[in-house]
């Protein structure tokens, strides 16, 4: 799997038969680039699924260019009746991707949890309950990897030295209740607002913001 930065980030997942993408953000350029950049990294291959976090505007406005790419998008069911109009809506005035193709969307909605597998990678997909940031949230969890990949929950400050801001963010302890519910075994953090800096965003990180760590 690869982490793609430069933006929000994404990560691209190299199945066996095709390509999952998590997170679709920003706009029609920086989607083309995250597509630019999976099928570099990953030759030959179609892009399959694009699971899209929750709804926000930030994290859905590269979707249309992944429906336009082929993409089945995965999302909360909440977000169902919204994403078929966001994408036949027409773009007439500036044209895109999708408004050019008119590729017909394929959109398939979960809510409490879902696998993607091909037998080798396993990618489980889960609902964040009772979340203040959107009702509809979801994570990505890999469990042989133990990553987590979480947006808005907890975006991390430039330099892990900072500071824990206080009071402690609701988003992020909702988050770690949901872990603990969930009894997911993290170790490693991959916020879709990537540290500045670039590092490795740890499970103790985690932790510390969310006032757990002594
Ligand atoms: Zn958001």
């Amino acid at each position: 799997m690869y982490l793609i930065l430069g933006g929000y980030a994404s990560l691209a997942v190299d199945f066996k038969d095709y390509i999952v993408v998590i997170e679709g953000p920003q706009s029609e350029e920086r989607a083309s680039a995250i597509i630019t950049e999976a099928k570099r990294l990953i030759p030959g291959k179609p892009i399959k699924y694009l699971v899209n976090t929750h709804h926000h505007f930030d994290h859905a406005s590269g979707l249309r260019t992944f429906v336009a790419e082929g993409a089945t998008i995965i999302t909360h069911q909440i977000n169902k009746a919204y994403y078929e109009k966001l994408f036949v809506a027409p773009h007439t005035l500036s044209p895109d991707k999708l408004a050019m193709s008119k590729k017909a969307p394929n959109i398939e909605t979960m809510t409490e949890k879902r696998v993607l597998t091909d037998g080798n990678h396993v990618i489980e997909l889960h609902h964040v309950r009772g979340s203040g940031h959107n009702a509809g949230l979801l994570v990505a969890y890999f469990p042989k990897e133990k990553i987590l990949v979480e947006a808005d929950a907890y975006n991390p400050p430039a330099q892990a030295s900072a500071p824990v801001p206080m009071p402690i963010s609701p988003f992020t302890s909702n988050l770690m209740e949901n872990l603990d519910r969930l009894k997911l075994k993290v170790e490693t953090v991959i916020p879709i607002h990537y540290a500045a800096d670039g590092r490795k965003v740890t499970w103790a990180e985690l932790q510390r913001a969310a006032g757990r760590a002594n």
